[in-house]
């Protein structure tokens, strides 16, 4: 059923759209009744329940219309976008996806096909990750759609991913490829007409879908220091980690994992360089080891076919320093993206 319809039922959409995403887990009673159980004593081993000597990792995140996404943009790309920043998040803590609960705010006039294709997205992407969604809220709004996720994932009891646990002399690593998104977003606003058609999509599929690195940040537990994505750039993502563990950060630009595309415009215009350090959208793990171990980190890189790069340094003093060419100290008016 497509179309716009007034004052839909809540109910009957919940029914419709929502509770078909909830099915396989039983605990949630097909979104009829107020809550959802979650069975944390490890007895129950099913799909979205917590294992004997597991704790909880919980995360929010939202959207709003205008602000995250546009009313153009692809719903169900819209929906996977929204569950693969949270899921992204319990992959840089190293934990398993577990379930998730959704608030959605609507305006009056519901585009039901717009919600349908939105469900649809969710269900691919639970399929996908094997998170299920076990409840939420539904209400009207005066204004723009907005859409609240939070997720619930586990890791081995104490097994935590600080942001305050690098040390001065770790070395810097990050997964994947930088910049990726946020030269997408600026290509599906039309500029890079020099790349071809392919490398266009190729970057605009990175901002519009991000891959969480959930098997990379399980393996990774254990053998690294200090963790966190890079949701808002990798320069003001390290400086949180930076921030955090009271020390200061390096990175070096040579270094740095850029796909081919992403490599043909920085040759053509050196100063995208900023988008791609502070741009933001990347999803990809950002974490500190000793230097020692970075060959280890490479192999399991490798084994999982995502490339790990040592991109930098944790350093005595404040702040994080960009090094370009022969170690010359790089300056960028602004770091990172900041909503207030
Ligand atoms: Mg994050």
């Amino acid at each position: 059923v497509a179309g716009k319809i007034r004052a839909p039922d809540e109910f009957a959409l919940i029914a419709g759209l929502f509770a078909p995403l909830a099915a396989g887990y039983s605990d949630a009673y097909g979104l009829t009744d107020d809550v959802a159980y979650l069975d944390v004593s490890g007895r129950d081993p099913g799909g979205g329940r917590l294992r004997r000597g597991e704790e909880l990792v919980v995360k929010t995140d939202a959207i709003v219309a205008t602000v995250h996404f546009l009313a153009d943009d692809p719903p169900d790309l819209v929906a996977r976008k929204l569950l693969r920043v949270n899921l992204s998040d319990l992959a840089a803590k190293g934990a398993r996806p577990l379930v998730y609960t959704l608030a959605v705010m609507l305006p009056r006039e519901v585009d039901l096909g717009w919600l349908e294709r939105f469900a649809a997205g969710l269900r691919a992407d639970q399929d996908e990750f094997g998170v299920m969604l076990v409840g939420g809220d539904m209400n009207a709004t005066p204004g723009p759609s907005a859409f609240s996720l939070t997720i619930l994932g586990a890791i081995p009891a104490g097994q935590r991913l600080l942001r305050s646990a690098a040390v001065v002399g770790d070395a810097v690593f990050m997964s994947g490829t930088l910049g990726d998104g946020a030269l997408g977003l600026r290509a599906l606003h039309g500029e890079f007409a020099e790349l071809a058609k392919d490398e266009r999509g190729y970057l605009a599929g990175r901002y519009r879908l991000p891959l969480p690195r959930l098997a990379l940040g399980r393996r990774l537990r254990g053998s690294i220091h200090a963790a966190m994505d890079i949701s808002d750039g990798l320069l003001g993502d390290l400086g949180h980690i930076a921030k955090a563990s009271k020390a200061g950060g390096l990175i070096e630009v040579e270094r740095l994992p850029l796909s081919p595309p992403a490599r043909k415009l920085l040759e053509r215009a050196p100063a995208l360089l900023k988008t791609v350090l502070t741009g933001g959208d990347d999803y990809e793990l950002l974490f500190t080891a000793p230097p020692e171990a970075e060959a280890a980190l490479a192999a399991i890189g490798l084994e999982l076919d995502i490339p790990v790069t040592r991109v930098g340094a944790i350093v005595a003093g404040k702040g994080v320093r960009v090094l370009g060419r022969g170690g010359r100290e790089i300056r960028l008016s602004r770091s990172g993206y900041r909503h207030f």
